[in-house]
């Protein structure tokens, strides 16, 4: 191979693990984002729930106020119908007394609904606030693994930029400008291993004079149809050849 040839392939080894890191950090955010979410949906079911048992406690305490209205009314209707001096104010007071009877009792039945539909919503209170809970403490840890590898993997890369700018160096110029193009084109595999008279960018069949060049090792080659770097790839095994080893 080509020795400046072999250059690039280690400058393209740092490209990948650069590109490679790049691409994690650049789901972070995004897994961070989600987190929150969930976090925000969480509070909100919690809220919900919070709101549900505190609604139902509302109204029973409206309900049982009504109840000691009544109560009192009851107790006036009752002086009223003892104190009744004709047949027509008594069945005045009487009729009064059954009308408050009536709704006392739906006030009263409401009232045990209400305390059994409370236990409920207790338990439904208590759950969604273990489930907040619980989600709490991912949500710490998940914000400090994150933070921490999103530092680690960023203060990888600026060594690897250093390292990368070292080695690019030892490249000639003009082979190091090609690279950096034909790199914007296929990020990670600008210089690619010719594998069974191919070019393993594209998979495009090289012709016997390419495949001398190559051989010979002296000059550089480009594949004709994808414009990739071809390297010479002296350590590859043919895979019916690696078969029969095995
Ligand atoms: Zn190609």
């Amino acid at each position: 191979m080509l020795p400046d040839v072999q250059k690039l392939l280690d400058l393209q080894e740092i490209d990948r693990e650069i590109l490679d890191l790049k691409s994690q950090l650049a789901r972070y955010p995004v897994v961070w984002e989600e987190t929150k979410k969930r976090m925000a949906q969480r509070k909100a079911d919690h809220e919900a729930a919070r709101k549900r048992l505190e609604d139902n406690l509302d109204q029973r305490r409206r309900k049982e106020q009504r109840i000691k209205n009544w109560l009192t009314d009851l107790q006036r209707s009752q002086t009223r119908l003892s104190l009744s001096k004709t047949e027509k104010e008594y069945q005045a007071a009487n009729k009064e007394l059954e009308k408050i009877r009536e709704k006392l009792q739906k006030e009263e039945e409401d009232v045990n609904l209400l305390v059994e539909e409370a236990s409920r919503r207790e338990e439904e209170e208590v759950e969604e606030r273990g489930k907040l809970e619980e989600f709490k403490e991912f949500y710490l840890s998940e914000r400090q693994r994150i933070r921490s590898q999103f530092n680690e993997k960023k203060a990888r890369v600026a060594e690897l930029d250093r390292e990368r700018a070292a080695r690019a160096e030892r490249v000639p110029d003009d082979l190091r400008h090609l690279y950096e193009r034909v790199h914007k084109m296929h990020p990670g595999s600008a210089v690619v291993p010719v594998r069974g008279a191919s070019c393993t960018g594209c998979h495009y069949s090289l012709l016997p004079d390419v495949m001398v060049t190559l051989h010979r090792g002296d000059e550089l080659v480009i594949c004709p149809n994808c414009g990739r770097i071809l390297a010479y790839d002296e350590e590859f095994v043919p895979e019916e050849q690696d078969a029969a080893v095995s």
